[in-house]
């Protein structure tokens, strides 16, 4: 449920064509890297390997650990917690080996061309050559299951699952990467990666486990919402720190055409049931800790007309959610793909701001029940 996170893709579960077009988009960068390497022969390293970042690097639903949250096809594996230690792993071969190939403007994974965790080395520190790999203290990505309930266009789920050993986390692991988890003072763990996470009937007694063994982690998750719907679920969900909601629409219509098997009023429901469930929570002083609830919204060329931004932003109002962040979804039809720019005057005019690549409107500022629709 990365989706988004960067954002996915467009609908159409024919996977032939899109791993044709996957490919041929891989050619293409390797192409455009090798031309521009001609010119530009700056080290590289990755931060995420450096641990410096708090996303991307992920334990996957069968303890194995890839680099990056896009690890379709297994290139981007560093290790396997099965045999090896999260700091073996950071100080291993594979993470050695990968530093180096980028200090070497070579790219070790088929994501490296793309990814936002790709830098220069300093130039005060290029005489130590390759950068060391070090645990990621800031934050990791976990991945309790790589099931989905829906069919989003480049999930490549085929694909996926024929590389997983097995396609979720038991609670064992769970014990064993919460406690790795306090062992490394891990700060921040995404708790979703390439499946739905309140797909696990366990999910409750999963939070629980990650919250009894790391009390202050900051706990972060996405969820399309379809499945939110019960007790446990909501109670796992105000565990967390954040949620995202994933509702790439504000109809039928305009939502499955991405998020096939999805439906509009079902999700939009959980969510704002969720944000009473919080409400009433707090009012009964049950709780003093507050869940952050946003909606993430992923613009394509099907729902991205000025009329649907209003009605999200008008819908995001009376649920009651937080926030409410509009991503450009990446596409592998060019007709997919949206237009409008984070730059459009309809985002000012909402007062948003730019927020981990997406225009984010903080719903809090609005002191009005009523959005001032008219005015944008
Ligand atoms: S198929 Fe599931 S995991 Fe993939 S983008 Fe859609 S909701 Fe997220
Ligand atoms: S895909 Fe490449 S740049 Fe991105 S995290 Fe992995 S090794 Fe680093």
């Amino acid at each position: 449920m990365s989706e988004g996170l960067p954002a996915r893709s467009s609908s159409g579960l024919n996977h032939g064509p899109m791993e044709s077009l996957r490919v041929l988009g891989w050619k293409l960068r390797e192409a455009m890297r090798s031309a521009w390497n001609r010119y530009d022969r700056t080290p590289l390293y990755c931060k995420a390997l450096a641990g410096e970042s708090d996303y991307n690097i992920c334990v996957n639903s069968d303890m194995t650990v890839s680099c990056n949250c896009q690890d379709f096809d297994g290139t981007g594996r560093i290790g396997d917690l099965r045999s090896q230690t999260l700091g073996e792993i950071f100080s291993g071969e594979t993470v050695r080996v990968f530093q180096k190939s980028l200090a070497s403007r070579e790219f070790p994974t088929s994501v490296c061309a793309t990814c936002p965790e790709l830098a220069p080395i300093p130039a005060g520190d290029l005489a130590r050559g390759p950068v060391l790999g070090r645990v990621p203290s800031r934050g990791i990505m976990v991945e309790n299951t790589a099931l989905c309930n829906l069919k989003c266009g480049l999930c490549r789920r085929k694909e996926l699952l024929a590389l997983r050993r097995q396609p979720s986390l038991s609670l064992e692991d769970i014990e064993q990467v919460s406690r790795m988890l306090a062992e490394y003072g891990i700060k921040q763990v995404s708790y979703f990666n390439l499946g739905e996470p309140f797909l696990s009937a366990d999910i409750l007694a999963e939070v629980r486990l990650l919250r009894r063994h790391n009390p202050g982690i900051r706990i972060i998750t996405s969820t399309n919402g379809l499945l939110l719907d019960n007790e446990e679920k909501i109670e796992a969900a105000l565990l967390m720190d954040h949620v995202y909601f994933s509702i790439d629409g504000v109809s039928q219509d305009t939502l499955a055409r991405y998020q096939v098997g999805g439906d509009f009023d079902r999700q939009y429901r959980n969510m704002k049931t969720l944000v009473e469930q919080r409400s009433a929570r707090t009012a009964q002083a049950l709780t003093t800790h507050l869940t952050l609830i946003e909606w993430k919204y992923v613009f394509f060329s099907w729902n991205d007309h000025l009329d649907h931004m209003k009605q999200a932003l008008q819908l995001a109002h009376g649920s009651g959610v937080d926030r409410l962040t509009f991503h450009p979804g990446s596409v592998t039809e060019k007709a997919d793909l949206s237009k409008r720019s984070l730059a459009d005057p309809f985002f000012q005019s909402a007062g948003a701001r730019l927020l981990d690549g997406g225009m984010s409107i903080d719903l809090t500022a609005y002191s009005s029940a009523d959005v001032q629709l008219e005015s944008l």
